[in-house]
């Protein structure tokens, strides 16, 4: 199961994600704000980081721009959790640096297959690296 850093300004939104992710058995570490996420993600060991875009203060896009350009964060997948449906925002998350995104509000179901599907990734990168990982 993965270790899994939620950054979103919503404390509904914050306790739903939250909810989801521990009843699938992941271990979550939270922020309400883009600032603070970014230093939890520099000092604790992450497989995967889902990211506000709208937050008061710096936003989303920033904050992964940011994580991006450092090198104790640029490895770590992070995810999108956007509203924005506009036409053209899509490639403005990939250039931000965002490994994908989920739309909000969210299919519950749909959220842990996505979750899963990135923190799969991450543990195939692990295992071409040459890692065990016990069955
Ligand atoms: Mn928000």
């Amino acid at each position: 199961m993965a270790r899994i850093l939620i950054v979103e300004d919503s404390q509904a939104n914050m306790e739903l994600f939250r909810a989801l992710l521990s009843f699938a058995g992941h271990t979550t570490l939270a922020a309400g704000r883009a600032l603070p996420g970014i230093e939890i993600a520099k000092t604790e060991t992450l497989d995967l980081i889902l990211m506000d875009i709208q937050m008061p203060g710096m936003n989303g896009i920033e904050a992964a721009r940011i994580l991006r350009a450092d090198p104790r964060t640029r490895d770590i997948p992070i995810v999108a959790l956007t509203a924005m449906a506009m036409r053209g925002d899509r490639e403005q998350l990939l250039d931000a640096g965002f490994d994908g995104y989920i739309a909000k509000p969210i299919d519950t179901l749909r959220f842990l297959d996505e979750v899963a599907r990135f923190t799969q990734a991450r543990a195939d990168d692990d295992a071409s690296d040459g890692r065990v990982i016990p069955p």
